[in-house]
């Protein structure tokens, strides 16, 4: 287990009953914890690093750009729908309840261009797997993922592809 790993809280019922929240912003508070957990999440990607690192809002922006800044890198958001104010492409996912979208500019990303997935905490894996249609309709080369914490129990990782590397810096 990583030394920041009991900065992580977990927050019962949040956001409705019968949920518990893996709260980050106790490790981002803390400088040490904050950079060894950037720094974990950035090992696999060092040898080298994507043109960009892709962070979907709004957790995995915070990830995604201190990513960006430790390898060199660029930042292209993924957005909730009517955040982003040039021409996009979207990508519609199921949700347990409904449905949902996100969207990212449609020249973000040059074609072919090596990125990477960026987010905190990966639970279902429906918003990385969604994340990773959207880049892949846009012409990107998805190199993989990086996550702060995977929650192991959810199974995510039998619904992600097989050969594009997942890396969690912490699995809960
Ligand atoms: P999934 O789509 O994998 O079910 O959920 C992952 C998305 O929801 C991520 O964007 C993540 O930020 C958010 N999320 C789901 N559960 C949690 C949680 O317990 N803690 C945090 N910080 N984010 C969560």
């Amino acid at each position: 287990m990583p030394h920041w790993s009991h900065l992580l809280r977990d927050v019962p019922g949040f956001p409705r009953p019968g949920i518990v929240f893996k709260d980050i912003t106790p490790v981002l508070a803390d400088a040490a914890a904050f950079a060894a957990a950037v720094e974990a999440m950035a090992t696999p990607w060092r040898e080298a690093p994507p043109v960009a690192f892709v962070g979907i809002e709004s957790r995995g922006f915070i990830f995604a750009a201190a990513l960006a800044q430790r390898l060199g890198t660029g930042f292209v958001p993924v957005r909730k729908p009517g955040k982003l104010p040039a021409h996009t492409l979207h990508h519609d996912y199921a949700l347990e309840y409904g449905r949902d979208r996100i969207e990212i500019h449609v020249d973000a990303v040059p074609p072919g261009a090596p990125v990477v997935l960026v987010d905190d905490v990966l639970a279902t894996g429906g918003t990385l797997l969604a994340a990773l249609a959207l880049l892949r309709a846009q012409g990107a080369d998805v190199l993989g993922a990086a996550v702060l914490v995977e929650l192991s129990a959810l199974d995510a990782r039998a619904r992600w592809p097989q050969g594009v590397p997942l890396h969690a810096a912490l699995r809960a």
